[in-house]
C-alpha cells in the first residue's frame, strides 16, 4: 500500500488532472490511497472571499465565489463525461449553496472566526476531491470519494488544529483500509479535520502533505509519495535561486530541520509520522513523473557536501526586549517566554545577554498585543524587513570551523543575529530582507561547487 498526494499546483487544470491520473493508473498495483489539496490557488480565493463578506463586501465576494464555482465546473466539465447530468454535478452546487449561505451569514455578523474559517476552507478541498474521484471513476479506476472529517480527529485550535494521534490512527485503519483491501482506491481530502464533536478544522495551510504522512503511518504503507510542481526538495528555493540543484537523499532530521527552518516545499508536520513508523517519504513532480524526485529516509546518504540545502523565512522582524528590572534576569526571561507562548508566537532565533534578549520572529502575524504586554517588562525595539537564513545538513555536525567559512563568504553583508549550537545540524544567522537572493547565491556557490552526484542532480 502507498500513499500518494497532490498538491493544488499539479490538479491546476485540465491538462494537469489528466497526468495525475496518468500517475494514479500507473500506480494501481501498489494499492494506492490518494490525497489531494484544494485546486490551483482554490484556498487564497476563499480566504479572501471570506474576508470580504465579513468586511461588508457581500457583492463583490460573490462575484469572487461565481469565479471559484466557474473554475470548478469548467473542470469538471473537461473531465467527467456527462457532468451535467451526473452526480458529481448535483454534489458540487450542494457544496457552493453551502458556501453561498456561509457566506451571507459573515455578512451579516461583519466577522469572520478561525472556526468559520475553517469551515469555509474546507470547500476547496471537498470539491477537488469530488472532481478528481469522479474523473478517476471515469477511467476505470475503482476510486472512492472519502470525507476526510470522519477520521482525521483533531484538537479545537481552529485554523491550526493538531490530530488527536490515537484516534485519528485508529480511525484511518477502521475507514479506509478496508477499502483497499477490497480492492478500491480511496481518494481523501488533505488538510481537513474535524473535533470529536464534528466542528469542522484544518490543520494550518499547506497541511495536505500533513495528511498524507498521518494516513500513511497509521495504514503502515511502504511509501508516502508526495507530488509536487518540482523536481524535489532542492538545494535552495527554486522560485528565489534558479541555479538549484534537487538534493536525492536527506534523512528526516535533516528534512525536518529544513522545513522548521521555513523551506516552503514540505508541511513541517509531515516528517514525525513517517520517522515513527520508518517510512520512507517521496517527493516527485507531477510535471516529470520520471524524475527521479527525493527520497527522505532516516539514513540517508551524507554525502561530501557539508550542506544539504539552504532554507529561509521572510518577512521577518528582530524584536529586542531591554529588562526593566535588572535584578531578577531569570525572572524576566521566564515572563517574556509566557508571553510569547500566551500569544503563540514562536521565534526562529533567540539571543540573550545581560539583561536583554534578541528574537527573530515572524513578521507577518499581527502582534500588538504581544508587543503591549512586553512592553510591560522593558523597553521594545522593532527592526523589520529582515529575514532567517538556515544551512542545513547533517555533515555540518562533524565540520569544524563552518560558521567562518560562512560569514568569509558573506564579509560585506549585515548579520544581524547567529543561533548555532542549537542544532548540530544547522546554522541560522539574520539578514536584510534584501540580502536574500544574493546570500542564496554566494552561499549556494560556496557550498554545492562541486557537487556529490549520489546526493545531488
Ligand atoms: P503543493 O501545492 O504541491 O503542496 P507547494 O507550492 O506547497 O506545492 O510546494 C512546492 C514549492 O515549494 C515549490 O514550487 C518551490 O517554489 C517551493 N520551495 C521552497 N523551498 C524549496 C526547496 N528547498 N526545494 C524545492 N522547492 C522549494
Ligand atoms: N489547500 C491548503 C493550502 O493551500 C492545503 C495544502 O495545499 O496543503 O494551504
Ligand atoms: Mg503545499
Amino acid at each position: 500500500m502507498i500513499v500518494m498526494k497532490f498538491g493544488g499546483t499539479s490538479i491546476e487544470d485540465i491538462p494537469s488532472v489528466k497526468r495525475v491520473v496518468e500517475i494514479i493508473d500507473s500506480r494501481l498495483e501498489q494499492c494506492p490511497v490518494v490525497v489531494n489539496s484544494a485546486m490551483g490557488k482554490t484556498t487564497r480565493k476563499l480566504l479572501d472571499v471570506a474576508r470580504l463578506s465579513a468586511d461588508g463586501m457581500e457583492e463583490k465576494a460573490f462575484l469572487r465565489l461565481d469565479e471559484i464555482h466557474e473554475y470548478h465546473f469548467d473542470m469538471a466539465r473537461g473531465l467527467i463525461p456527462d457532468f451535467e447530468n451526473s452526480d458529481s454535478r448535483t454534489t458540487l452546487e450542494r457544496y457552493f449553496e453551502g458556501l453561498h449561505k456561509l457566506l451571507e451569514g459573515l455578512s451579516i455578523l461583519l466577522e469572520l472566526t478561525p472556526r468559520g474559517q475553517d469551515r469555509i476552507l474546507s470547500y476547496g478541498e471537498l470539491v477537488a476531491t469530488t472532481i478528481i474521484a469522479s474523473t478517476l471513476q471515469s477511467r476505470g479506476i475503482n476510486a472512492r470519494w472519502l470525507d476526510a472529517r470522519d477520521f482525521i480527529i483533531t484538537d479545537e485550535r481552529f485554523t491550526r488544529a493538531r490530530p488527536v494521534d490515537d484516534l485519528t490512527c485508529r480511525s484511518i485503519q477502521e475507514k479506509v483500509r478496508p477499502l483497499v483491501v477490497s480492492g478500491h482506491v480511496p481518494v481523501i481530502q488533505g488538510f481537513i479535520g474535524s473535533t470529536r464533536s464534528g466542528v469542522t478544522t484544518t490543520l494550518g495551510f499547506e497541511g495536505s502533505d500533513f495528511t498524507a504522512a498521518l494516513a500513511g503511518a497509521a495504514l503502515d504503507v511502504s511509501n508516502i509519495e508526495i507530488w509536487k510542481d518540482v523536481n524535489g526538495i532542492m538545494t535552495a528555493d527554486p522560485r528565489i535561486f534558479a541555479g538549484a540543484r534537487t538534493v536525492r537523499n536527506i534523512s528526516f532530521e535533516e528534512a525536518s530541520e529544513l522545513t522548521l527552518s521555513g523551506a516552503k516545499v514540505l508541511h513541517p508536520g509531515t516528517i514525525e509520522p513517517a520517522r515513527r513508523k520508518d517510512i520512507p517519504v517521496n517527493i516527485y513532480n507531477s510535471r516529470q513523473p520520471d524524475a527521479g524526485g527525493t527520497t527522505i529516509t532516516a539514513h540517508a546518504n551524507k554525502g561530501t557536501n557539508i550542506v544539504k540545502s539552504i532554507a529561509y523565512n521572510m518577512p521577518v522582524c528582530i524584536m529586542n526586549i531591554v529588562s526593566n528590572s535588572h535584578a531578577d534576569p531569570s525572572g524576566f526571561l521566564r515572563s517574556v517566554f509566557d508571553i510569547l507562548d500566551r500569544e503563540g508566537i514562536v521565534p526562529y532565533v533567540v539571543t540573550t545577554a545581560g539583561t536583554g534578549i534578541a528574537m527573530a520572529v515572524s513578521a507577518s502575524e499581527d502582534m500588538e498585543h504581544a508587543i503591549e504586554e512586553l512592553t510591560r517588562l522593558g523597553t521594545v525595539n522593532i527592526a523589520g524587513e529582515k529575514a532567517t537564513i538556515s544551512l542545513v545538513g547533517e555533515n555540518i555536525r562533524t565540520t569544524r570551523d563552518f560558521a567562518p567559512v560562512v560569514f568569509q563568504n558573506l564579509e560585506d553583508v549585515n548579520i544581524y543575529m547567529v543561533a548555532q549550537g542549537a542544532s548540530p545540524i544547522s546554522l541560522t544567522f539574520v539578514v536584510d530582507e534584501s540580502d536574500i537572493p544574493s546570500v542564496i547565491a554566494r552561499l549556494h556557490e560556496a557550498f554545492f561547487k562541486d557537487p556529490d552526484p549520489d546526493t545531488l542532480e
